[in-house]
């Protein structure tokens, strides 16, 4: 392979267009520590005029400078330049090393394609390249893709030096507020108590309330102020203490650090193209699961919690949303459902959720999650009233040993809690009383012909001073929480109020949420099941005890009205030898009630038989109604009469006498008369026939 000389190469044509000079560094860093690298950079400006460009014709670029180099996107030098090598404007492009024009690979390509096409020539201080010809392209694409695979080697190298260093605990960062590096480069608490007092409110805070924006509204309320350091510049590490916001708090709550655990990879940076006309690349942080987290050296340094109270934190953090109902129990809210949030189902695993009918006066649980999302059958729903009071009932049962300690351990927080704010308040006032000294030691200290600074430090003075005073008056009308701290005997009314726990449940003045509180401290979950006639309520407690109970599914409409099995077995026994008439008498008697309420009639013992498939009649037997005699062997009045041989008024005549037996439904119902052969014997009047026989025998 002939290579062809740079001269030929370099041709009229090509000084007749001008010449581009592409200068760049990577970052700011580059730019300031690497000036030798620019200078030569510049320096192609001679070797441009040496092949013969006139310096007019000469342009350089250097807009790209503190462009980090992985891609072209928002460099616009490089656009610049691509655009003018598209018009033909451009006769050679010159940089220090071509492969630095472009690190990736596509822009790269995309260049050489241009001036390929272009006939524009790549020159950098070491030779001329043409991309139209085929050995300098393969030159040229070997050139770039040995660049690219620099860069990575680099990176790779930047971030295993960085990682190394992490896992040896060296590696230093911005740390959050209460912790500071010492003179030796040892993380240690703030040494300003303030500070750590601000960061253990905090924590204990959240230990009581867990809840994040709780901690919030309760600095809020006490009108508390929360420290930042000032991190660099002129004033770093000076404090500015401002209100308390939502995030501080959860970054707080999430940072390891404060359990004195060293960290590293916490997080991680990741981009992504946004679409668009223009495309741009933005880069995101990302949280890293703390499973993943890569370097992790527990008791590495002090700090303000246990690591077991740091995942206890994590865990409640975690439990507290509410977007994802399924795992989550939610926060406490105020609605009347007690065990909102810490239902689950029983047949699916799921989270129940709740629903209230009939104008909120009826709550039901409903397992509607794969009804929601996968457009399912509800999986199951069951009234929640029962369910409420056997756990409220089982809670108070349970609650009865564990009251005092409950009580206790409240009455120590209120006043710990109590104690905090108060010296925090002093911290913040002594604070303010330290500054406006310091300004006034400045103002004194100050030559008082200098006018001018005397003034501005007078004018600092007075305005600490200010602050002293609105910071007393504040305190002045704060709420005053140390009006909690509790006498002894105002301890031993709570003693005893506690012991009445029932009744501190019941009272009026008990809102729901506290209720539901009290419940989540001792509980964790409650799983519904229904068992046929029962529901299966699984309390799981915190300590993870079991507690079965099991209550009496509430009856739906058309069971209520349904006839009782006792009843329908009657009629099962009475049908083969009864009419439905007849057996309607037999239930009355007997007290039976239909369901739907009220006694029995034919047309209903008709149904029944209907509903249950009961067959009327026992084909071998006569009709009850032809022998006039009933399944109890009692014969109606009529079939009596014919047997006894008299009228039926006779027969009525007899049962007033008492000289039959016999039972009737209704006062005025039919009789019902008992035969024995006996009675038969005794009473039946002979046939004319027989008479006249008897007669005769006479
Ligand atoms: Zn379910």
């Amino acid at each position: 392979m002939l290579a062809v000389p740079p001269v030929l190469k370099l041709r009229p044509d090509h000084l007749d267009r001008i010449a581009v000079i592409y200068v760049r560094q990577s970052t700011l860093l580059q730019v300031r520590e690497n000036i030798g690298s620019t200078a030569r950079q510049y320096d192609l400006v001679r070797r441009a005029t040496d092949l013969g460009w006139t310096r007019a014709q000469i342009q350089v670029v250097d807009q790209d400078q503190g462009q980090s180099g992985s891609s072209s996107v928002g460099r616009d030098g490089f656009q610049w330049l691509v655009a003018e090598v598209g018009l033909g404007h451009v006769g050679a492009v010159l940089s220090l090393e071509v492969s630095r024009l472009a690190r990736s690979c596509s822009d790269w390509y995309r260049l050489l394609e241009i001036c390929a096409l272009t006939d524009t020539l790549v020159i950098d201080d070491e030779a001329i390249y043409d991309p139209g010809s085929h050995n300098d392209r393969l030159l040229l694409g070997f050139k770039g893709t040995m660049s690219e695979a620099e860069l990575h080697w680099l990176h790779q190298r930047l971030q295993g030096g960085k990682r190394a260093k992490a896992e040896q605990g060296q590696l230093r960062f911005r740390l959050p507020i209460g912790l500071v590096y010492d003179p030796v480069g040892k993380i240690v608490l703030d040494p300003d108590e303030a500070v750590q007092e601000a960061v253990r409110l905090v924590f204990t805070l959240f230990e009581q309330f867990g809840s994040a924006l709780a901690v919030v509204s309760h600095f809020a309320q006490q009108q508390l102020r929360f420290p930042t350091r000032w991190w660099g510049g002129k004033r770093a590490d000076e404090l500015i203490w401002d209100r308390l916001t939502h995030e501080r708090v959860l970054n707080i709550l999430h940072s390891p650090l404060y359990a004195g655990a060293y960290v590293y990879g916490r997080t991680k940076f990741r981009r992504h193209a946004l679409p668009g006309e223009e495309p741009r690349i933005k880069g995101r942080t990302r949280r890293v699961n703390q499973e993943d987290w890569p370097v992790v050296h527990l008791d590495a340094h002090p700090g303000y919690i246990s690591w077991e109270q740091f995942l206890r934190n994590q865990r409640q953090l975690d439990d507290n949303r509410t977007w994802r109902a399924e795992e989550h129990r939610g926060a406490v809210r105020e609605g009347p459902s007690l065990l909102q949030g810490i239902v689950l189902c029983g047949s699916c695993g799921r989270r129940m959720s709740i629903r209230y009918q009939r104008n909120g006066s009826l709550l039901m649980y409903e397992c509607h999650q794969i009804h929601a999302q996968l457009a399912g059958k509800t999986c199951q729903t069951m009234r929640g009233d029962r369910i409420d009071e056997a756990v409220v009932h089982c809670f108070l049962e349970a609650i009865q040993p564990a009251h005092l300690e409950v009580a206790l351990s409240a009455l120590d927080q209120l006043e710990a809690r109590a104690r905090q704010v108060d010296q925090q308040w002093q911290r913040q006032i002594e604070r303010a009383q330290y500054e406006a000294d310091l300004a006034c030691r400045r103002y004194r200290a100050v030559d008082p012909e200098n006018r001018l600074v005397a003034r501005s430090l007078e004018r600092e003075w007075n305005e600490k001073l200010a602050q002293v005073e609105q910071l007393q008056r504040e305190y002045a009308i704060v709420p005053k929480q140390a009006a909690l701290s509790l006498s002894a005997t105002q301890r031993e009314q709570i003693r005893k109020l506690a012991d009445d726990l029932p009744a501190l449940w019941h009272a009026p003045t008990t809102t729901f949420a506290e209720r539901k509180q009290l419940l989540r401290w001792l509980i964790k979950d409650v799983t519904l099941s229904k068992r046929g006639n029962v529901i299966d309520v699984a309390i799981r407690w915190q300590t993870e005890a079991l507690t079965h109970l099991a209550i009496p599914r509430h009856k739906k409409s058309w069971e209520m009205r349904q006839t009782n099995r006792q009843v329908v077995s009657r009629v099962r026994e009475l049908a083969p030898t009864h009419t439905d008439t007849q057996i309607a008498v037999v239930l009355n008697e007997e007290g039976e009630v239909a369901g739907t309420g009220g006694t029995f009639t034919a047309s209903k013992v008709e149904w029944i038989r209907y509903a249950y498939s009961i067959p009327l009649d026992c084909p071998e037997r006569p009709s009850a109604s032809a022998t006039g005699q009933r399944g109890d062997g009692r014969y109606s009045a009529k079939a009596a009469a014919e047997l006894l041989n008299v009228d039926v008024s006779t027969i009525a005549q007899w049962c007033k006498e008492g000289k039959l037996e016999f039972v009737r439904s209704t006062a005025h119902g039919p009789r019902w008369i008992t035969l024995t052969p006996q009675i038969i014997k005794a009473l039946r009047k002979p046939t004319r026939r027989q008479w006249k026989q008897r007669e005769h025998c006479k």
